[in-house]
């Protein structure tokens, strides 16, 4: 497929939006676990990211992806904004605006492992690789009805935190005390994943 000037913008305008109108949501899953900013870090970095999504989406699919991880770099903060960073960043490495399915997933693979690397973490210790791993693993496989197969899939991998200990992350310091609540980073990487796929469905 191809990825034009007017699909980045599409589609880096739908996941900045609609991370910002969960903002407060992802904030009150931090304040339960972690110190109540993931939603405000978040808006802060997608919210620069909007700013200047024109910048951003006219430069080629590659270099608009690495320009959106140095915004969120610079702008996020906290323990995500490096590793949503590193994973925006690693996507554009190998990305032209010409795709396929198998370089997409071969980047996203390459993105994940860049973030595991950056965070000391692995899967299983209630963080976003909680949902950015089972999503890869959908895409890898591909098929009908992909769009909606990805969103299911964030979503559910994102509950699938809730009765996960964290072994990463702020949340670790709760020990125990961290069962029973969401991982604001898995949903924040659900929101992302849900409104690529809107995307790629056409119905953003
Ligand atoms: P902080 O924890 O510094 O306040 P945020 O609240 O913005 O930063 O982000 C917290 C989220 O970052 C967590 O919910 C988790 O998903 C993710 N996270 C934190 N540390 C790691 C790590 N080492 N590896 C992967 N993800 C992490
Ligand atoms: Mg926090």
């Amino acid at each position: 497929m191809m990825i034009d000037r007017q699909a980045r913008k599409l589609l880096f305008e739908t996941v900045a939006q609609r991370v910002i109108a969960s903002a407060d949501e992802l904030t009150d899953l931090d304040r339960a676990i972690g110190d109540g900013d993931h939603g405000t870090n978040m808006r802060r970095g997608f919210e620069a990211v909007l700013a200047e999504v024109d910048e951003l989406s006219a430069k080629n699919l590659g270099a608009s992806l690495k320009g959106v991880g140095t915004t969120l770099v610079m702008k996020v903060g906290g323990a995500s904004g490096p590793l949503y960073g590193t994973l925006f960043m690693s996507l554009g490495k190998s990305l032209s605006d010409e795709v396929s399915r198998e370089q997409v997933t071969e980047a996203f693979a390459a993105a994940i492992d860049a973030v595991k690397a950056r965070g000391k973490s692995d899967v299983g210790q209630k963080t976003m690789l909680d949902v950015l791993f089972p999503v890869l693993d959908v895409l890898r496989d591909g098929g009908a009805g992909l769009p909606l197969r990805l969103k299911a899939t964030a979503r559910l991998a994102a509950d699938k935190t809730i009765p996960m200990r964290a072994i990463r992350g702020r949340a670790s310091f709760l020990g125990e005390r961290s069962v029973g609540h969401m991982d604001p980073g898995a949903r924040s990487s659900a929101l992302i994943v849900e409104a690529i796929a809107d995307v790629m469905e056409g119905i953003a």
